[in-house]
């Protein structure tokens, strides 16, 4: 390729539809808490195949509502995974618990069941309150034995899904989508424009409990409902009127410590407008998970992927060389601008302050030493990828 164009691992794709959703929107009575963010939850939800949805400010703001909706707080203990981004593992602190990470899987990258399994195990049961696994790089990890597990000890499931909308598991016969709520309590998304769908920030929380959706609507609102039922205080106290027995219509309670998580109405109808692409999207993803696949296959120098995996959403794409370092720059110095997921968090600096080091998660370690995300985006042409492995190939035959 002759331009200087960056091939970057992931971008966004905004169309003249999308631009029209959004200015659309704009010029409507309502900037937020409007029409779109409803007809925008109904859609994910469909989509997903939970019962609820529910939008908030980002994917961060969705994993700390969750934390919250199920009790975080100083003496939780909660397992998640080192190989993901640190979110998943900040909404336990954000709530005053104690993150414990377990190892990966080496060949899946995902949270290794047995290793919780053997955690679980070595400590008296009550120990820990729940689990946070990651459909890390959109491969959908398996829930139901994960719900096996945590009914065993007691356990609740948060899935963190940002990887992986329209991804799935098998189970028997039945294909269960990312976030689906058949095994865990809650699952988010995340629509920042790395993701599969893009709404600038943006964030999804799915579930099918009605209480946890119920909570999750007051926590996203500072902890306020208009819902009379369920008014604490009196109608006279409400009203200033001695005897009266109705509610007036300003009335509204703070009943819960909440936040403003909410997402406005112009970005919900840009990730609406997205939604309607996502499949579309996801043919894309495979399409080019196959082509890297099928290029490196036999390759002594690229290993990793064993094969094309079914119900694999294919947010990333990842090789493990030997050279990594080596290839990372070279790829950078013709522009192609692959990526490291992620710097296992147990080794950032916050989390070392708990006693984490290098040698607690071996597999992610060895993982991480060797892990390189290449480019993959629906927009990038069949063009652009052949470069790409050109670059790569020309490396490896220096
Ligand atoms: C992106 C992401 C998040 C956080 O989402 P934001 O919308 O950026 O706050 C959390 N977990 C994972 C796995 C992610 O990829």
């Amino acid at each position: 390729m002759s331009d200087n164009r960056i091939i970057p691992y992931g971008k966004q794709h905004i169309t003249q539809e999308d631009i029209d959703a959004v200015v659309q929107t704009l010029t409507s009575d309502y900037l937020t808490q409007g029409p779109k963010i409803a007809e925008f939850e109904r859609a994910f939800a469909t989509y997903i195949g939970s019962t609820f949805a529910v939008a908030v400010a980002n994917g961060t703001a969705a994993l700390h509502l969750c934390a919250l909706a199920l009790g975080v707080n100083e003496q939780s203990k909660v397992i998640t995974t080192p190989i993901t981004f640190a979110a998943s593992a900040n909404c336990v602190r954000y709530c005053g618990g104690e993150v414990v990470f377990s190892d990966i899987d080496p060949t899946t990258y995902l949270l290794d069941i047995h290793a919780v399994r053997r955690m679980l195990e070595a400590a008296p049961k009550g120990t820990y309150q729940g689990i946070i696994p990651v459909d890390f790089s959109g491969r959908a990890i398996d829930l139901k034995a994960f719900r096996t597990l945590a009914d065993e000890y007691g356990l609740w499931i948060i899935e963190d899904a940002c990887h992986a909308p329209g991804g799935f598991f098998m189970d028997g016969a039945v294909q269960q989508r990312c976030g689906n709520g058949s095994y865990a309590e809650l699952a988010i998304f995340s629509f920042h424009p790395v993701k599969h769908i893009a709404s600038g920030e943006g964030g999804m929380i799915t579930t099918n409990d009605e209480q946890l959706y119920k909570k999750l609507l007051m926590l996203r609102t500072h902890g306020i409902t208009r819902e009379t039922g369920l008014f604490q205080n009196s109608p006279s106290f409400a009203s200033s009127e001695k005897n009266e027995t109705t509610f007036p219509g300003w009335y509204m309670e703070m009943q819960e410590l909440g936040f403003n998580y909410r997402l406005t109405d112009f970005q919900a109808a840009l990730g609406l407008s997205q939604l309607r692409r996502a499949d579309i999207g996801l043919a894309r993803r495979r399409a080019i998970a196959e082509k890297y696949f099928n290029a490196f296959n036999g390759k002594s120098y690229i290993t990793g992927e064993s094969g094309v995996v079914e119900g694999h959403a294919y947010h990333l794409y990842i090789i493990e060389a030997d050279d990594r370092l080596g290839l990372y720059q070279h790829l950078r110095s013709k522009n192609i601008f692959g990526q490291i997921h992620y710097i296992p968090t147990h080794l950032m600096p916050y989390y070392r302050r708990f006693g984490w080091k290098e040698g607690d998660m071996p597999n992610a370690e060895r993982y991480y030493s060797r892990c390189l995300s290449l480019p993959m985006y629906p927009t990038l042409t069949d063009t652009e990828q052949d470069f790409v492995l050109d670059i790569i190939t020309q490396y490896f035959k220096k």
